[in-house]
């Protein structure tokens, strides 16, 4: 089929990725001059089976409040808000996933199942491509306190009940595995999930880019798709540039803008830009920096080694200004970069600081899938997981469009649920 990949973010290439290798000839508009200059930028790149949940703080405080109504460290609440803003919030404050047998929880599972079949697909696409990327195997979740300890509790239950693998650890064992962390900082252990992954999400979409060039994919850079019609033999794009494109096909993969291009169908979308921040430096001295990757439970903080640099990511803003920084998220991240690893990174020009938009739907869950429109294909709204489940999600939708099966429930990433 002749099909259309709208959006070069992660989403878009691992798209673009899946139908190429299925044979079709595929199509790549992004409005931006190269491919992950998005949300897909500079994010913390861990791939955590452990982490995948629609709302991970609320999931590991056991407390939606804490992290939807903010706290000093949550999401960062603004007195302008929107009506569409607040409706956005109270949705979200919603989910609970304590009961087995609640929806939130079913939710939860099957994000899950999407995120190991992300992970297994991953590991054969890197394999069968040799792609040689910055990343690295294993993930601690840093405890400071008993209170951070006992708040893990119920999480760590449902990990259990669910077979993912981790380990807690005392504060011994946790400098044993990352012995360049700063004694002075209290610590009382940490939770070892050696499955994890770390990786260059930027670093991959360009090694798939060339892949799928070398399947006859075609890239067209700097033309943004301004509005999608159905024709008899498909979907036509109507383009920035002024001309039009038809396909048989069109997947719209274009993360936070993904909602204006259903506006005009009626399909209604509670889509917010969640932002946060990185910022990535080269390492100073490798033996003071992290081997893998720590998560800082209480400032909920990534600080991970990404081949020469070291990358320190974390934050949630709502309503923030995609060119205003915001000194207080940013000073977060460098605290936490120098309690834990003060002497890795070299911080100076050549620091890069990076604020980027979370894509995230109001039930903190993605839509794959169908659109209801004949030809329209949806694959975006992966909030804080976007890396995490791209593969997955890929490789779902490409089935749907060749009509192969599909083991997974898809029933929670319908576009219907709104
Ligand atoms: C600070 C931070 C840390 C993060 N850490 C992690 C992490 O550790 N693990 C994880 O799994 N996820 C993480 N994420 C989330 C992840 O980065 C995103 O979910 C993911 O990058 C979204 O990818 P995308 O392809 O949907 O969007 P994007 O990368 O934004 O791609 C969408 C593309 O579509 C293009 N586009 C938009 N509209 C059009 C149009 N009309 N026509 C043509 N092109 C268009 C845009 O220019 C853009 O390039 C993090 C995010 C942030 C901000």
């Amino acid at each position: 089929m002749k099909i259309a990949v709208i959006g070069a973010g992660i989403l878009g290439i691992f798209m673009a990725h899946e139908l190429v290798k299925d044979g079709h000839e595929v199509t790549i508009f992004e409005s931006k001059a190269s491919v992950a200059e998005g949300s897909s930028f500079a994010n913390a790149g861990v791939m955590s089976l452990a982490l995948t949940h629609p709302d991970i703080s609320s999931w590991l405080f056991n407390s939606t409040f804490r992290s939807v109504l903010g706290s000093s460290y949550g999401l960062h609440v603004h007195k302008s808000f929107s009506l569409k803003q607040w409706a956005w919030l109270i949705k979200r404050s919603g989910g609970h996933v304590a009961d087995p047998l609640s929806t939130d929880h079913q939710k939860w599972k099957s994000l899950l199942e999407l995120a190991r079949l992300s992970a297994e697909h991953f590991d054969i696409t890197s394999s069968d491509l040799q792609l040689s990327f910055d990343g690295q195997k294993g993930q601690l979740i840093l405890l400071r306190t008993e209170s951070d300890d006992r708040s893990l509790t119920t999480a760590l239950s449902h990990l259990q009940s669910e077979g993912l693998s981790f380990k807690l650890l005392n504060a011994d064992d946790t400098y044993r595995l990352e012995p360049a962390l700063q004694a002075d900082t209290p610590l009382v252990g940490a939770v070892h999930l050696p499955e994890d992954q770390i990786a260059n999400c930027r670093q991959l979409a360009q090694l798939l880019k060339q892949h799928c060039e070398k399947l006859q994919a075609k890239f067209v850079f700097q033309v943004g798709v301004n509005a999608l019609k159905t024709i008899p033999e498909g979907v036509e794009l109507q383009l920035s540039n002024g001309t039009s494109a038809s396909f048989q096909a069109a997947v719209v993969c274009s993360g936070v803008k993904a909602a204006d291009l259903l506006k005009p169908w009626g399909i209604a979308c509670p889509m917010e830009s969640v932002y946060g921040y990185s910022i990535s430096s080269p390492m100073k001295e490798p033996l003071n920096a992290p081997q893998s990757a720590i998560w800082d439970l209480k400032h909920q903080v990534h600080i991970s080694r990404l081949g020469q640099r070291v990358r320190v990511s974390g934050s949630y803003e709502l309503d923030g200004d995609p060119d205003d920084q915001d000194t207080s998220s940013l000073k977060i991240l460098y605290k936490t970069l120098q309690d834990w690893f003060p002497g890795a990174a070299q911080l100076d020009q050549s620091t890069q600081v990076w604020k980027g938009a979370r894509p995230t739907l109001a039930d903190g869950l993605p839509v794959v899938g169908a659109s209801g429109i004949k030809g329209v294909w949806l694959n975006f709204g992966h909030g804080n997981l976007g890396w995490t489940l791209a593969m997955g999600s890929a490789n779902v939708i490409a089935r749907q469009i060749s009509e192969r099966h599909v083991t997974l429930n898809m029933e929670h990433f319908g576009i219907h649920r709104f």
